[in-house]
């Protein structure tokens, strides 16, 4: 599987000859566009795992002729950009639900802020994508908000306990300070993921895992991008450059 960054919690991932990009709201090093012309693929399918501009915008509409089919969340729909789709192409899911071609096999979840987390079966490979779904632990706010936000990761955690993917795309986010990786660690504990990168850090520092950060005898790969145009190999040795 090769992964190059795009930006913030934009990805191209490459698994066998299907392109899947993740959350394309800006791609400064038209990383998309490359692979495009380099036409080494079959099929592309674009996800969008809910509506805010740091995850969705409307020039992903430039890759209509090669998309194999636009999957967003429903949240997308309702929006003006979303209705620009051409319907015969776009997908919407709710949370909970699945959707499969001939190709992939697409299985949505709900998120703790709007939209939802993707999970791709691509018959290759299994790419999970949390979109915004997150233990979003602000340190300044009331311990009330506090305390509703840790419940509804807990809630979403349930029902991922157990979840198998070969890489896991996971918010850790600069702005929640020490906080920025409990719902990473919490989501890595819980799942079988076999590999971690991390996204939704635009403007701070690279995240490392602190030494307690991966249970006991539960260490996985990770990759922390930084760069958009950034691109690694991941196979069983973990990523490579
Ligand atoms: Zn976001």
């Amino acid at each position: 599987m090769e992964i190059t960054y795009l930006l913030n919690s934009g990805f191209l991932v490459k698994t066998g000859r299907t392109l899947l990009v993740f959350d394309d709201f800006e791609d400064p090093v038209h990383a998309v566009e490359g692979a495009l012309s380099e036409g080494n693929f079959d099929r592309l399918y674009i996800f969008v795992s809910h509506a805010h501009f740091d995850h969705f915008d409307t020039h992903i509409l430039d890759y209509a002729d090669a998309a194999e089919r636009y999957v967003f969340s429903n949240d997308v729909r309702h929006t003006k950009r979303g209705k620009l789709f051409p319907a015969e192409k776009t997908v919407y899911m709710k949370t909970y639900s699945d959707w499969e071609d001939e190709a992939i096999h697409v299985k949505s979840f709900d998120s703790t802020d709007t939209g939802t987390c993707f999970l791709v079966d691509t018959g290759e490979a299994k790419v999970f994508h949390a979109g915004d779904f997150n233990w979003w632990h602000w340190t300044g706010e009331p311990e009330k908000d506090r305390l509703l936000a840790r419940n509804a990761f807990q809630k979403q955690m349930k029902k991922l306990e157990g979840l198998e993917a070969d890489v896991a795309f996971f918010p850790v986010d600069g702005r929640m300070g020490d906080a920025w990786d409990m719902g990473a660690k919490e989501f890595c504990a819980r799942t079988k993921a076999r590999a971690l990168v991390t996204m939704h850090n635009v403007g701070f520092p690279a995240w490392r895992p602190p030494a307690d950060f991966f249970a006991a005898g539960r260490e996985i790969p990770y990759w922390t991008p930084g760069t958009p145009g950034e691109k690694r190999l991941l196979n069983e040795g973990g990523f490579k450059e």
